[in-house]
């Protein structure tokens, strides 16, 4: 699973290609949008070496398995006792046997 980072600058997730290499063959960066990117070079700052080491830890740990302790499946939860049945229902038509 490709890592999603979020650019620090204007808060986008974007998902640059695995390796972070464009391919223009020109290094993606794990702070920046390409937009974003490319306005930090036209300015001449490059990316804090620290910050984007930690970009790109916590974006791979998002894209990371989910964690180990996974809910074991439960088995299909069924009452113990069997549906009632009504014993004392009476028979269809049984009803106001008074009027005879
Ligand atoms: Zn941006």
């Amino acid at each position: 699973m490709r890592a999603v980072f979020q650019c620090t600058e204007c808060g986008i997730h974007y998902l640059p290609p695995e390796g972070l290499v464009y391919g223009d063959g020109s290094p993606a960066s794990p702070l920046w949008c390409t937009e974003h990117q490319s306005v930090m070079r036209e300015r001449g700052i490059s990316e804090p070496p620290s910050a984007a080491a930690l970009a790109l830890l916590a974006a791979r740990r998002r894209a990371a398995p989910p964690a180990l302790e996974e809910e074991p499946a439960r088995p299909d939860v069924r009452p113990s006792r069997p549906a009632r049945t009504r014993r004392g229902a009476k028979a269809p038509g049984g009803g106001r046997s008074k009027l005879r």
